[in-house]
């Protein structure tokens, strides 16, 4: 199903445009937007002039990754596996729903036939709580197919209402995140997240309008229909749409369809949870799984949850029946926070590897360690979350302090975590027979940067070096930014004294720390003198 053509936008803007300048001498061109400039075609006669969103797509084939989806879903599966812990369920119908999209996908552009007359898009809604890795699995699927993927909250939505450009928003981001590449764009995921915060419940003042709209509004875009490439909110787009057509060039295409776009949507359902509960506690069936879960974390109920849950919630039945594939990821506990430290590929302990070693640092960890800053990750309640925020909290002085010390590693390790300051102050304390070291090197990394931009030779003698030091101690403050106030505008003063003598080599004394103007001053006028001398 599609719906029809969207107004052209071009045509109004080209008007508009014409309104403007016409007591002016500006010219513009009349040409006549038709439907026939807008061509897929890629032998039309257009094409020698694409319009700058096609421009990269004919260097090499964007869609050719998904050309050759070959994928099985174990293959995606292990994929995920390297990156994602646990969600073992997600991994399952995650992998089968999008291999079965792209073999889809795939069959389609080659133009063979499908048995199936009809498709329907594996759309998927992904339950859990926060920081269990429901976008992280989708965000690594992205990239293993080569498609682009836009993540938005559906509470954003609800704010302008029902109007229904801002959903086509995300289609035109999608566009974006492909680099201008509509084709591309075409093939991409979206993910809405905060599915829940819509669903239309009937509260003290009736049923929310806003949430069933915007549901409605997100169904159309999950069946299929065609977005305008340019918001009709945008003016800056439509400004720069007319001026391509201004200048002759015609816009190969002015929308994209949504008929191959995967929508993925997401949500807590912290309060479907209890209902879910309920409603299996009170079921004289027999769950006997449920029961075993009693004392779980509320989430582990999602799994249970059936179409009529999502429709009492509060979801339209058309809304709910377009995202056919459902699954429950789980919470995490303080073993898989560990793990994810430890395996995960994307760990965010990497990171701090990364950031300690680019400073020279060696960073380690001890296991013990990572098993306490998990447990109090896990506390955060925030999920892997937590493991950013805990990380974040324990490092921050030392990454602060330790590019500035002498420290060349740092072990971390499980008794720090408690008190991390009388670690920093005791690893200082090791290093600081060799910080002079390192101020003299901060002090010639400055002459080398001054050199560099001005190009005079800054050498400063032992007694200037311990002044600066000295200084720098006193008013904590780091060589770096005391040099640069100190010789600020130095420059000046030199190129007088190289344009009298030739100089470009500067030996700087204790003097010319405790007041570098005077001394400069004192410079220029040797110099001035020894010019007229020589004269
Ligand atoms: P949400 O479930 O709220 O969408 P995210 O997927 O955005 O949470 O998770 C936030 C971050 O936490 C991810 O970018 C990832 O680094 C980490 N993370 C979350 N869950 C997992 C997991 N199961 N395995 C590995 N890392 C995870």
């Amino acid at each position: 199903m599609s719906d029809k053509e969207p107004p052209n936008p071009f045509e109004e803007i080209q008007r508009q445009l014409h309104e403007l300048f016409k007591d002016s001498n500006v010219n513009v061109s009349t040409h006549s937007f038709n439907e026939s400039d807008i061509s897929d075609n890629e032998d039309d006669p257009h094409n020698g002039v694409k319009s700058s969103l096609n421009a990269e797509s004919s260097a090499k084939d964007p869609l050719e990754k998904i050309r050759h989806f070959q994928l099985k879903p174990k293959e995606v599966r292990d994929y995920l596996n390297r990156f994602v812990i646990r969600q073992d369920d997600a991994k399952k119908v995650l992998s089968v729903a999008i291999c079965d999209h792209y073999n889809h996908v795939r069959q389609n552009l080659s133009g063979k036939k499908t048995i199936a007359k009809e498709y329907s898009k594996q759309n998927i809604l992904l339950l859990g709580p926060t920081g269990v890795g429901k976008t992280y699995l989708i965000k690594n699927i992205a990239r293993l197919i080569g498609v682009p993927f836009v993540k938005a909250d559906a509470t954003k939505f609800s704010e302008t209402g029902y109007v229904g450009s801002d959903v086509e928003d995300l289609v035109r981001d999608l566009v974006k995140a492909a680099d201008g590449n509509i084709e591309l764009a075409e093939h991409g995921i979206i993910f809405v997240d905060e599915i829940d915060k819509i669903a239309s419940e009937v509260g003290a003042g009736g049923r929310d309008v806003s949430g069933r709209g915007v549901q409605i509004n997100l169904l159309k875009l999950m069946e299929e229909t065609e977005v305008n490439l340019f918001s009709p909110t945008d003016m800056m787009a439509q400004m720069q749409a007319a001026m391509e057509i201004q200048r002759g060039k015609v816009p190969q295409r002015k929308s994209i369809n949504t008929g191959n776009i995967l929508f993925i949507v997401s949500g807590a359902f912290d309060k479907l949870s209890e209902s879910i509960k309920k409603r299996l506690n009170k079921s004289q069936m027999g769950f006997g799984a449920a029961q075993q879960d009693s004392d779980e974390d509320l989430s582990s109920y999602l799994r249970y949850a059936e179409t009529t849950d999502f429709t009492k919630y509060g979801f339209e039945p058309e809304f709910i029946g377009r995202v056919p594939v459902r699954v429950a990821c789980r919470a995490l506990c303080s073993e898989d926070l560990a793990h994810i430290l430890t395996t995960s590929e994307g760990s965010i302990l990497n990171q701090y590897y990364d950031d300690f070693r680019g400073y020279g640092i060696t960073f380690s960890i001890s296991s013990q360690a990572i098993l306490a800053i998990a447990e109090k990750a896990s506390l955060e309640g925030t999920g892997a979350r937590g493991l950013m925020t805990v990380l974040e909290r324990l490092f921050r002085d030392f990454k602060f302090e330790l590019p500035s010390s002498a420290i060349k590693s740092f072990d971390v390790t499980a008794d720090m975590l408690e008190d991390p300051l009388p670690t920093l102050a005791a690893l200082k304390e090791q290093g600081a027979h060799l910080q002079q070291d390192v101020w003299r090197a901060d002090i010639k990394r400055f002459a080398a940067g001054f050199e560099k931009i001005h190009g005079f030779t800054l050498e400063f003698k032992p007694l200037a070096e311990e002044a600066l030091i000295d200084a720098a101690q006193k008013s904590t403050r780091s060589i770096q930014s005391l040099c640069e106030e100190k010789f600020h505008d130095f420059e000046h003063g030199l190129t007088i004294i190289h344009r009298n003598s030739g100089q470009t080599v500067f030996r700087l004394g204790k003097l010319a720390i405790q007041d570098p103007d005077q001394e400069l001053s004192k410079w220029v006028v040797r110099s001035i003198e020894s010019l007229k001398k020589d004269s």
